[in-house]
């Protein structure tokens, strides 16, 4: 099938017949965030209704490379990325639909010794957390990849690391909510919400109103502008991911292999999804003027990475409003699905990476290709909290390149935060207001 992947969000879209006109809960965005939080909150009884202006999983959550992993993460992600794989391991059994969920190991390979020395000093937070993480040395290299060891000096191992398959994980999820109780609506934008006495009273949808206390924005890379329109100001900026498929073919390895040249991961349908392991496009925005200085550390980390580019995206930002009539088509359903066309460039580099470090699969064709923009925070960690200046509107966002493993872990804390009851995780590290009181901002990891 040459759209297994981006069938997700090229199917027609349908409105939907009718909506609550109230709910406990409302959610913003049928990302993996969004429908965890739909699933755990339905779970527990609550009245919940989630809203997707596109189709469920239609952005970020569809478009990824689906690694569900702990290695080499942020330390202030760990403890919920390690729930997180705990929800994965048995969330087929649980919903009773496949994720493609496959435990194969996650394996990060080092070009020569002074990068597998940076990769070992992650030991001791892998021991500190008790991930089974160990390093792989050049004669054993040949265990995971046959021929590995002519190519890498060693590398980063971690067995227990998983994936998942992005187009089935969110849908699947989303129907289990439903099966629970959640009301799911798709093409159903949010424009904006009401308020009363300074709080939630109501969220306004692009088919009518529904009145609420309590609303969460898990609107990935839209949170940002949703935030601005209500005069609270979230800093994140886009960057560009291109996404590839090949045919199915020899099976190599299970699970995620990573190089800074490639990022390949074994598919359930036995191809393997690629991409170029090193390269971030960042349309330049108006956006970045506003927060660029920020992202100052993030950007000073990335440098190598990242390919600035100024074009279409840094008008339109510009043209777009700031706010908007709640009775007027909002910027949510000027652009429903945010589809960026794939870097031929990104796509030249993954094949040439294919080519050289893997020959085995130098003749399996490249079958779909896709882009996805990942939305990244100045710290590369995710915003989880309630807004100080609206009591009622919570957000969980920014989880960067990485926040389709964590999504369920992260569903289950939001799912806590907005029915305030008692959580599994600390949330302090995740506040909105950390960019601004003047906590030093420090990236651990990568996008
Ligand atoms: C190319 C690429 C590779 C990646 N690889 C990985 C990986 O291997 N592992 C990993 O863990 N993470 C990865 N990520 C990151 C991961 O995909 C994201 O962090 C995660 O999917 C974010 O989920 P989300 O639910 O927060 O946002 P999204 O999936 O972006 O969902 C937000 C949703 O909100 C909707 N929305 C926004 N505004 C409104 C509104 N006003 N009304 C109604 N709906 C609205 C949008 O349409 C969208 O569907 C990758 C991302 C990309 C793009």
């Amino acid at each position: 099938m040459d759209n297994l992947v981006s069938q997700n969000w090229t199917q027609p879209l349908h409105a939907p017949e009718s909506i609550p006109r109230t709910s406990d809960i409302v959610i913003i965005g049928g990302g993996i965030v969004g429908v965890s939080t739909a699933y755990f909150l339905a779970r527990a009884g609550v009245n919940v209704t989630l809203c997707e202006k596109g189709h469920i999983a239609c952005e970020q959550s569809g478009r990824n490379w689906g690694w569900v992993r702990k290695m080499l993460r942020d330390t202030r992600e760990i403890p919920m990325m390690i729930e997180s794989a705990r929800i994965w391991e048995n969330l087929a059994n649980e919903i009773g639909e496949d994720v493609g969920f496959v435990q194969g190991g996650c394996l990060v390979l080092a070009q020569d010794q002074k990068y597998l020395n940076e990769l070992e000093a992650w030991l001791p937070i892998a021991e500190e957390y008790g991930l089974d993480t160990c390093v792989v040395n050049r004669k054993n290299l040949n265990d995971h990849i046959a021929g590995a060891a002519d190519k890498w000096v060693g590398g980063l191992y971690t067995k227990s690391d998983a994936c998942a398959e992005p187009h089935k994980a969110a849908p699947a999820i989303s129907r289990a909510a439903a099966h629970k109780g959640a009301n799911i609506l798709t093409s159903c934008a949010v424009r904006g919400i009401e308020t009363a006495a300074g709080k939630v009273s109501a969220v306004v949808t692009e088919h009518g109103t529904i009145k609420t206390s309590t609303v969460l924005c898990a609107g990935g890379a839209w949170t940002s502008m949703f935030c601005r329109s209500l005069g609270i100001s979230l800093p994140q900026l886009k960057v560009k991911g291109t996404v590839a498929r090949l045919a199915p073919s020899e099976k190599l390895f299970d699970g995620d292999v990573y190089d800074d040249r490639l990022g390949i991961r074994r598919r359930q349908d036995g191809g393997y999804t690629i991409a170029d392991g090193f390269l971030l496009d960042h349309p330049v925005t108006p956006a970045t003027i506003r927060f660029g200085i920020r992202f100052l550390p993030a950007l000073m980390m990335e440098f190598g990475k990242l390919r600035i580019s100024i074009g279409k995206e840094f008008w339109d930002e510009l043209c777009a409003p700031v706010r908007w009539s709640l009775d007027e088509i909002s910027p949510f359903e000027q652009n429903r699905i945010l589809s960026p066309a794939p870097s031929n460039r990104a796509l030249r580099k993954t094949r040439a990476a294919i080519d050289n470090l893997l020959p085995q699969l130098a003749s399996v064709k490249i079958v779909e290709s896709w882009a996805g923009m990942v939305e990244v925070t100045p710290d590369v960690v995710p915003i989880i909290c309630e807004t100080a200046k609206i009591p009622g509107f919570f957000v969980a966002t920014g989880f960067s390149g990485h926040g389709f493993g964590i999504g369920p872990g992260a569903g289950k804390a939001a799912a806590e935060m907005v029915s305030r009851s008692k959580s599994t995780f600390d949330l302090s590290d995740f506040n909105l207001r950390r960019f601004f009181d003047g906590t030093k901002i420090r990236p651990q990891q990568s996008v």
